[in-house]
This record gives C-alpha cells, sequence and structure tokens, in this order.
C-alpha cells in the first residue's frame, strides 16, 4: 500500500512537471523574447521605451565596430581620408554634442511613436507579424521614399542663404566616422527625419517594421559615416547603393551627392560630376604610379 501511494505521488509529480514544459520546446528565440514583451508590458511602454532602447542600443552597437578599427593598423588601408584620421577630441567633441541632441530632440520624437502606433492601430502581436519576404518589401519602399525626400531636402539645406543656419553642424566633421551620423541641428534632424517617417505612414501594420526600418535606415547611415570602405560590405549588393565612398565625398567637398542610401537622383541631377571627375583624378594617380 505504501509502495502504490509513492508511486502515485511519483505519477502526479511527473504530471505536474510535464505542465511546466513548453507546448513547443523549439519555439523560436525570437517569438519568446516577443510574446514575453507583449505579454508583461503595456503599449506605452513598449512604444515608447522600446523604440527608445532600440534606437539607441542599435545606434551604438553598431557604430562600435567602425569605432574599433582606428586601434587597429589593418584597417588603416580601408580608410577612405586617410589623411584625416579620427581624433580623441573630435570623437569626443561629436559624442558630447550627439548625447545631448539625441536626448532632447530624438528622445522625444522616438517617443511619440506611441501616438503614431495608437493614431493608426499597429500591431504589435507576433501572429500578424508580416512575413520576411513582406516585410522587405515595405522596407523597400520605405529606402525609396526616404532617400528621395533626403536628396530634395538635404539639396536644399545647401542653398548657400540657409545652409550657415542649419546643415553646416553636421559638416564639422569633413572626415566622418558612425556616430557622425545622426550629428544634426534640431532643426536638420526633424526635416530629414520626416523622410524617415513617410514610408513608414504609408506601410506599416506591425510594430516588427518601425523597429527594423529603424534599425535597418541606422545600418544604412552609420555605414556611410563610419569613414571605411569595406570590401564584401553586403550592403552593396542592393541596386544602386551609394555607401561610404559616395557619402564620404561629400563630407570632404562640400557639394554634390545628396542622397542617402541610392545614388540614381544624383546621376538624374548630375550633382554627381564632381565625385565622378574626383574619381577620375584619382585612378589616373594610381595608373602613374603603376
Ligand atoms: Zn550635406
Ligand atoms: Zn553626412
Amino acid at each position: 500500500m505504501a509502495e502504490e501511494g509513492i508511486m502515485e505521488t511519483m505519477r502526479l509529480s511527473a504530471s505536474e512537471y510535464l505542465e511546466y514544459i513548453p507546448e513547443n520546446p523549439l519555439k523560436p528565440p525570437m517569438e519568446s523574447a516577443w510574446t514575453y514583451m507583449t505579454d508583461n508590458y503595456t503599449r506605452f511602454q513598449i512604444a515608447t521605451v522600446g523604440s527608445v532602447l532600440v534606437h539607441m542600443a542599435t545606434y551604438y552597437l553598431l557604430s562600435f565596430p567602425a569605432f574599433t578599427f582606428q586601434f587597429i593598423p589593418y584597417m588603416r588601408k580601408y580608410k577612405i581620408q586617410k589623411d584625416k584620421p579620427e581624433t580623441a577630441a573630435s570623437q569626443w567633441k561629436c559624442l558630447r554634442i550627439l548625447l545631448v541632441n539625441q536626448l532632447f530632440v530624438q528622445l522625444p520624437m522616438v517617443c511619440g511613436s506611441y501616438v503614431y502606433c495608437e493614431f493608426f492601430n499597429i500591431s504589435f502581436e507576433w501572429d500578424k507579424m508580416p512575413a520576411w519576404y513582406v516585410l522587405m518589401g515595405q522596407f523597400l519602399v520605405c529606402l525609396v521614399i526616404e532617400d528621395t525626400w533626403h536628396y530634395f531636402f538635404h539639396r536644399a539645406l545647401h542653398d548657400k542663404r540657409i545652409y550657415k543656419y542649419i546643415h553646416k553642424i553636421h559638416h564639422n566633421f569633413q572626415a566622418p566616422f558612425g556616430i557622425v551620423a545622426e550629428y544634426a541641428h534640431p532643426a536638420e534632424t526633424m526635416i530629414l527625419g520626416l523622410g524617415f517617417m513617410w514610408g513608414i505612414m504609408l506601410t506599416c501594420n506591425h510594430l516588427m517594421l518601425l523597429w527594423g526600418w529603424m534599425a535597418f535606415r541606422l545600418l544604412e547611415t552609420i555605414d556611410v559615416h563610419s569613414g571605411y570602405d569595406l570590401p564584401l560590405n553586403p550592403l552593396h549588393l542592393l541596386p544602386f547603393y551609394g555607401g561610404a565612398r559616395f557619402h564620404d565625398f561629400h563630407h570632404m567637398n562640400f557639394n554634390g551627392n545628396y542622397s542617402s542610401t541610392f545614388t540614381y537622383w544624383d546621376k538624374i541631377f548630375g550633382t554627381d560630376k564632381q565625385f565622378i571627375e574626383y574619381n577620375e583624378k584619382e585612378a589616373a594617380k594610381v595608373e602613374k604610379k603603376d
């Protein structure tokens, strides 16, 4: 009898134990993390604190690899403007002003995601997340819209009558490095930041797109400001992608190459003329040496 009692207890314990095993032990970790977030935090917390965390973590994590390159002699050959290496003073100056800008301008704007999500009834549910190929298509639409907005408004900010009041700040660094990407006058952050929003307003139906697009746009702008042209950079698989050399030239020359991502607007309006001439001159110098 006593033995049966023990067996019964063991059976009960085993069935109780089984209740603690998740229905699907192979549930992808991302799904678990996402559902943990939506089960434990409110829409307000996710859209404000969550968006700020995604923005800040992505910005500094993505800037970190190129930041370390200045300490690695092997990476020097990939530096675009070799005669203007990063200095501790310029990076510290950039970081200080950037943090103030991010705290007082970017943070409230990113927190505004909550108003946007409520107004457009954006879904946070894992089950309603679009398939990866739909997300890719939405990213592409956002990229094309942002790039177009950026070309025309960035070019307008270079107009002699207003340049010194707003855009001159972003051009403080003639040889950019990763964190220069968001180093700008608050008015510029808002004007060019609108380009980020239009695509989202048109295509966004899920928080994942908002965060994914934010992360992708940061990846792209940090890449073009990194100051390094790395071989096998997968971003160059994007057709018409400008890349670091394209935007680095804009900082070096102060004119031309106004687009943020692609090269076609500059080609159509001939604003890449000086860049092409510069590349031809550089190629001729290399040929002479050989
Ligand atoms: Zn500019
Ligand atoms: Zn720039």
